[in-house]
């Protein structure tokens, strides 16, 4: 008899280690990535996924969401938490963001460490997935032998903005001049940017801000990953797909999450009975009962995120300008979200604007807002252009006016309102008048031509993640890569 082949090494079941930048867009999408991979590497090979949450965000995300419901009683997820160096009380507010990402990177080391080589005999990480923006995460998965695919939670407008950063320096386009000049040196955005649309950390006079230069290696570094997964879909952002491609060939639009998400379960007969939750903040569902009250398309939905900070004049301004659209409208008003205030301030509020506001106004600190913009009653979102809110937004067909605060909002309000025309742009303003034009605009002016283009680009979102759709298939892809590195 011929000697049998030699037997092949047992194969290592895939175990996944899931590790976001603790803000709440980048948990929201990354938890629903982990959702989505337990859907579609089903469990019968040993499929495991760890995912890496701050210690402050596990115990809010556990107090505010129904993530212990949703999760409870997998054997094949667990959460792991890891420390982000901040007080456990203390507010996460930007100014801590680069302080955060060094303790981060100091810390997780270890804990990636412990995941690729386990002592309690448990599998070892095989694949991780790790936020964009912790591209430390390449030299551990490089100094452990796993590989390391990347996951930014951006657009990739804004991210393919972040690449031409050093070609605009390199061109003397930056620093910037003059806010409203056309840029010419990032391909593929030509005729479409101006300066004041570039990403908020290029406004700096000085090229070696901390920031502007962070971002940069960042997003230069994406090329080392396997691979880079982005909360997109191929028909609304292809033309700088493709530019993107041309430095990180290995590209998974798997976008929108939410809707893929729903997507995938109906596929697999768990129907899920309402939106779910990932939210780090409790949800107040009293705006649901009163949107039921309002007619069709009425309600301009309002909501800055979770990150930004209005000074207190602008928070007079969007009030008067949003009252004085005689609009119906649901406003998100984070008790932290005033300079120097906790709460909304109750001085020197305008009795007009109070009165006005119990008239046809909700307001609540925090709202289920998948389930606000599938509303019926809404017609509009006021937004600050974060690109979670953005690519909900277009989901379900609701047009938007854009007033982005900082980042990549700059860049995503540009493209819904010039390239998907999908919404107006009110960047860099902020008075009364202008809010409460924009807002008439958006909800009855220019409501048919703009809501014709919502619709539109929510069907080819509803596509793309429909069994066939690009996401889809751009899923199918990365399940089988994370099954064929852990073999
Ligand atoms: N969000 C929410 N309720 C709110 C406001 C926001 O659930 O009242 C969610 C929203 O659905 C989105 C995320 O918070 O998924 C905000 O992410 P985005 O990228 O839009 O902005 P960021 O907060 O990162 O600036």
């Amino acid at each position: 008899l011929p000697p049998s082949p030699p037997a092949a090494p047992p194969r290592e079941p895939p175990h996944v280690v899931v590790f976001p930048f603790p803000a709440q867009g980048h948990v929201n999408s990354m938890l629903k990535l982990a959702e989505l991979l337990m859907l579609c590497l089903p469990g019968d090979d040993g499929l495991r996924i760890t995912f890496l949450n701050s210690e402050h965000n596990h115990r809010h995300i556990l107090r505010c969401s129904d993530v212990s419901s949703r999760f409870a009683g997998r054997p094949t997820f667990c959460f792991k938490t890891i420390s982000d160096g901040l007080p456990l009380e203390a507010p996460r507010s930007m100014d801590k963001l680069l302080g955060m990402l060094s303790y981060l990177k100091l810390k997780a080391r270890d804990v990636l460490a412990e995941l690729t080589a386990p002592a309690d005999g448990q599998s070892p990480a095989t694949c991780i997935i790790a936020d964009g923006i912790l591209s430390f995460v390449i030299d551990v998965g490089e100094e452990f032998g796993v590989p390391v695919v990347l996951f930014r939670t951006i657009s990739a407008c804004s991210l393919w903005a972040y690449f031409c950063i050093p070609r605009l320096i390199e061109a003397e386009e930056l620093p910037i001049r003059d806010m409203d000049r056309l840029i010419t040196s990032a391909p593929g955005m030509e005729g479409l940017l101006r300066c004041r649309d570039l990403p908020s950390l290029c406004r700096v006079t000085d090229l070696s801000d901390p920031f502007l230069q962070f971002v940069t290696i960042q997003t230069g570094q994406s090329t080392r990953a396997r691979g880079l997964i982005l909360n997109t879909f191929e028909a609304l952002e292809e033309p700088v797909l493709d530019q993107i491609r041309a430095h990180c060939p290995n590209i998974y639009t798997v976008g929108p999450l939410h809707a893929h998400l729903k997507s995938q379960l109906s596929a697999a007969g768990q129907v899920p009975t309402r939106h779910s939750s990932n939210s780090l903040r409790k949800e107040d569902r009293s705006c649901l009962p009163w949107l039921d009250r309002q007619p069709v398309g009425s309600v301009l939905y309002v909501s800055f995120g979770s990150a930004t900070v209005l000074k207190r004049d602008q928070l007079t301004e969007f009030w008067h300008g949003i009252v004085n659209s005689k609009c119906r409208f649901l406003w998100v008003l984070r008790p932290d979200s005033i300079e120097s205030h906790v709460g909304i301030p109750k001085d020197n509020i305008d009795a007009e604007l109070q009165t006005a506001t119990e008239e046809r106004g909700c307001i609540v600190e925090w709202a289920p807002q998948e389930e606000v913009l599938a509303h019926p009653a809404i017609g509009g979102f006021l937004t600050h252009s974060g690109w979670n809110s953005t690519i909900e937004s277009i989901t379900a067909g609701v047009p938007m006016v854009c007033w982005p605060y900082f980042a990549d909002q700059q860049v995503n309000s540009r493209f819904v309102s010039e390239a998907w025309k999908v919404g107006l742009d009110m960047k860099d303003r902020c008075n009364r008048k202008v809010v409460e034009t924009m807002i008439k605009d958006l909800m009855v002016g220019r409501r048919d031509e703009l809501s014709r283009s919502a619709v539109a680009k929510a069907n080819q979102a509803m596509e793309a993640v429909s069994e066939g759709g690009s996401s889809w298939d751009h899923m199918n892809r990365l399940t089988e890569d994370i099954r064929s590195m852990s073999g």
